[in-house]
């Protein structure tokens, strides 16, 4: 594991600059952060906060309209760097993430025709997930859902997220790795099988930070300290003399995953123990690639879902929500 984190910060050593930050502090910049709302925008607003700040007074604020979907609304750049993309953030939210599927920062991906990579909330947890083919990043199983967090509600939270040309993604909260939220060709993660089911690369060109909901929930977020980089900034880090803050001492490729995600899997095991007995949680998944239909926990359904849409016996398709249907 030591080195495999010295690695990572040899690996992340190059190149160090911010592309772009803020604190807020001037004001909004609206040639800097236009607002988008790529589909429609019926009532959610964006606006400068002097009430709450992360750092200074100032932070901005995006709150999501009454109109459903189409109350989305987000603030954000495409100076993105070329390469290997960091975003972090401080961010609050007025409320904790419920059972829908909601985005508070989203990505346009080249290697999905322009369609988004969305740092998204469901089933109480963040994940990715990926707009051409509805997977999310971690499976939702309750493994899946254990090996990723939530927000506390209003409370100013660190976020970080790497996405590099190579397909990885990683995920800081409070500068804590996040195995569930990690995945790429140096990297185990046992809840990706969704994620795994494209090779799609993600080529960021553009980040926006906001709120959109696809069942209703209305939300309150904002966010202060934005920095876009190609290296990694950690929570502490401004930007602006490069990203190696973190780097060396909170874990990254491969080490946290792998370390991480077998114990919460055991934590939740533990709590269901009279179903291990005659039927593994770990042996169910193995099952899944080998017979026809999605396996336990796996997506069988919802808007935009290309996937198997029956299930292994003796499991059933089940809707979650319209954007999401669950073998159980
Ligand atoms: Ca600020």
């Amino acid at each position: 594991m030591l080195n495999q984190v010295a690695l990572l910060a040899l690996a992340l050593s190059p190149v160090a600059f911010a592309q772009i930050s803020d604190g807020f502090e001037s004001g909004w910049d609206q040639t800097k952060w236009p607002i988008y709302a790529p589909d429609c925008n019926q009532g959610g607003t964006v606006s400068l906060d002097s009430t709450t700040a992360h750092s200074g007074k100032n932070s901005m604020k995006v709150t999501g309209g009454s109109s459903g979907y189409c109350g989305h609304i987000f603030f954000g750049t495409t100076a993105i760097p070329s390469g290997d993309v960091y975003v972090r953030t401080w961010l609050k939210t007025a409320n904790a993430f419920g059972s829908d599927h909601v985005t508070f920062i989203t990505n346009t991906d080249a290697s999905q025709s322009g369609k988004h990579l969305r740092v998204s909330g469901q089933m109480g947890i963040v994940e990715y997930n990926r707009e051409s083919d509805d997977a999310t990043l971690p499976d939702l199983s309750p493994q899946g859902v254990a090996s990723s967090v939530g927000f506390t509600a209003n409370t100013w939270t660190c976020l970080e997220y790497h996405i590099g040309t190579d397909g990885t993604i990683e995920t800081w909260v409070n500068d804590k790795s996040i195995s569930g939220l990690n995945y790429g060709p140096k990297i185990t993660n046992p809840y990706s099988q969704a994620w795994s089911r494209s090779t799609l690369k993600p080529k960021i060109t553009g980040t926006y930070f906001g709120w959109e909901a696809y069942g209703g929930q209305q939300n309150t977020f904002w966010y202060d300290d934005i920095v876009i980089s190609g290296s990694r900034v950690g929570c502490s880090g401004s930007g602006s003399t490069g990203g190696s803050t973190g780097a060396s001492t909170s874990g990254g490729s491969g080490s946290s995953p792998t370390t991480t995600a077998p114990s919460k899997a055991t934590t939740t095991k533990a709590g269901s123990s009279p179903a291990t007995t005659t039927s593994p949680a770990a042996a169910t998944t193995t099952a899944a690639a080998a017979t026809p239909g999605a396996a336990q926990y796996a997506q069988c359904g919802g808007t935009g879902w290309s996937g198997a849409t029956s299930c292994q016996s003796p499991y059933t398709c089940k809707v979650i929500n319209p954007y999401y249907s669950q073998c159980t």
